[in-house]
């Protein structure tokens, strides 16, 4: 069994993690919190490995779960609507690890101050990670990106740790497809790209999307964000504003951030998605790229973030 959690990538590095086991050639099946009941889902011969993603509500609901390795990605502010603070969420995550066995792994990226703080309380065996472990991603077409780094070098040390061996996991990085609704390539018009990251609900899953298109050359990001926002600002994305090109808004955050954003780039206050993708496809040159990153919840607007991307996909195919 192998847990992994985390406020942003876990299901990237779930996705991940089972994309290098079925490459091994160990019977392998994932699920919890990307969608798939685990507990519904038929046992795995003996040698099979469970993966799962788990969200801070399912560690909250577990009594007992030990498994062989856990892993945890970061932790930055979310959910905290259901916590009391910060550290009260983060006490959550380090729960997964309290449940371990001494002889199991912890795998940590210790690149923030909860997930260094959880490391250090670690008894048994633990493998520090870090995305600067990872020196070159060019050949990994699904897994660009800083925060990539990070999923990335935490499911390596979960597949050694398993016995997988290098040569394996380097050819399935490669191979890895992607998952949709994160930095999902819907396709091309125009000479101009269109990428679905609805996933991204908040300001720090959004900075990554961001980074991945900087401004040298020339700046030709087109981004649409906005919804339900989970804080008043956007700070973790305020180092890449100057890869943004022009912010289109949505949704209830639309008026918030066309404030804040508005003294540093050109804005349009869009308030529907439909609206946003007509606008912005229609100012974008060819080399250019549209990304739906909304850094917010998408409950004011759509069922969830999956009918936001799906809505995303079809405006653009609807486009003349
Ligand atoms: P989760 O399942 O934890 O919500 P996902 O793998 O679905 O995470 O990714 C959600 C969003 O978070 C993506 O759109 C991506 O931009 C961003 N992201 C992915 N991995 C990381 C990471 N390690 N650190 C920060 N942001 C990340």
């Amino acid at each position: 069994m192998v847990g992994i959690t985390g406020t942003n990538g876990k299901s990237t590095t779930t996705a991940l993690v089972h994309h290098i086991l079925k490459s091994a050639g160990i019977p392998t099946t994932m699920g919890g919190n990307i969608g798939l009941p685990i507990l519904s889902q038929d046992p795995l011969p003996e040698g099979g490995v469970y993966v799962l993603e788990l969200s801070s509500y399912q560690i909250d609901l577990t009594q007992s779960l030990d498994c062989e390795v856990s892993v945890l990605l970061n932790v930055t502010p979310d959910h905290l609507d259901r916590y009391d603070g910060i550290d009260d969420y983060a006490a959550s995550k380090a729960r997964l690890f309290a449940m371990q066995s001494p002889e199991h792994v912890a795998v940590i990226a210790a690149e923030d101050d909860h997930t260094g703080a959880i490391a250090g309380q670690i008894g048994g065996k633990l493998v520090l990670v870090s995305s600067a472990d990872v020196k070159d991603q060019s050949r990994w077409p699904s897994l660009q990106g800083p925060h990539n780094a990070q999923n990335v070098a935490a499911a390596v040390a979960v597949a050694r740790s398993l016995g997988v061996s290098d040569e394996v996991t380097a050819k399935a990085l490669v191979t890895y497809p992607g998952l949709p609704h994160r930095m999902e390539r819907i396709g091309e018009r125009n000479g101009v790209l269109f990428v679905n990251d609805s996933k991204a609900t908040n300001p720090t899953s959004a900075a990554p999307a961001l980074a991945a298109y900087p401004p040298a050359p020339r700046k030709r990001l087109h981004w649409i964000l906005g919804g339900l926002p989970k804080s008043d600002g956007l700070d973790a994305c305020e180092p890449f504003l100057d890869h943004v090109k022009a912010a289109y808004t949505i949704g209830e955050a639309g008026p918030m951030f066309a404030r804040l954003l508005s003294e540093k780039l050109p804005v349009r206050e869009c308030e529907m998605l439909v609206a946003a993708v007509g606008e912005a496809a229609e100012a974008a040159h060819p080399g250019e790229v549209v990304l739906l990153s909304p850094a917010c919840a998408s409950f004011d607007q759509f069922k969830d973030y999956e009918a936001r991307g799906d809505a995303f996909r079809a405006a653009v195919e609807a486009l003349r």
